[in-house]
């Protein structure tokens, strides 16, 4: 009887145990993002209809990064659940052909970049990420994520204090675990420590 009581007390504590790691390794390229019902929150935007050009663009919802970039990240999610709060993907490696359909798509180079050397995204060493509670409620940011105006500027002052102190949250959060912060974008950080190739890879759903 008091192993079954210790068994299932076991069985309670793991199922709310949050995981170490939220990446594992694929292969010498790429490592993977593990959603699940406590790590970080899969609103990669891509992958569905509700984002900025209202087309789905990825053919499943992946979050694929660069070995040493998801180690950064997995650093990235200690600090985050030291003070209590989740991460929230909303893009990570993005295939460079999957660029020039965006690029297409858009046409409008002051929204998507055109096609050139490749942006950081296409290298797989940046993430568009924001936080949300340990709930899973997004925390208020002032602006949408991919809201192509000044608002989403990280310094822009119109925007409520909560607001002004989520954005300050992320970005220490970020920079403390090894990324680069953009000012044009609150939402987006570079991993910069080392220059990966691009890359056309896209992966497979399952
Ligand atoms: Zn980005």
């Amino acid at each position: 009887m008091k192993l079954l009581t210790c068994i299932l007390f076991f069985i309670a504590l793991s199922a709310f145990a949050q995981p170490e790691t939220i990446t594992r390794k694929l292969n010498n390229d790429w490592a993977e993002v593990q959603f699940d019902s406590l790590g970080p929150l899969n609103k990669m935007a891509y992958a569905d209809t509700a984002n900025f050009m209202h087309q789905k663009v990825y053919p499943c919802a992946r979050c694929l990064l660069r070995p040493e970039v998801a180690e950064a990240l997995d650093k990235a999610y200690q600090l985050a659940q030291d003070k209590g709060y989740r991460l929230v993907l909303y893009d990570c490696y993005r295939p460079y052909p999957i660029q020039y359909k965006m690029y297409e798509i858009v046409n409008n180079p002051l929204y998507v970049a055109k096609p050139g050397k490749g942006s950081n995204h296409n290298r797989g060493q940046a993430v568009d990420i924001s936080l949300a509670d340990e709930n899973g409620t997004l925390l208020d940011m002032g602006s949408a994520f991919d809201e192509f105006s000044e608002v989403s500027h990280y310094a822009y002052s119109d925007i409520s204090r909560k607001a002004r102190r989520n954005r300050r949250r992320l970005r220490n959060i970020m920079t403390e675990a090894g990324f680069t912060p953009m000012e044009s974008e609150w939402w987006h950080f570079d991993y910069k420590q080392r220059t990966y190739d691009t890359s056309d890879y896209v992966w497979d759903c399952y």
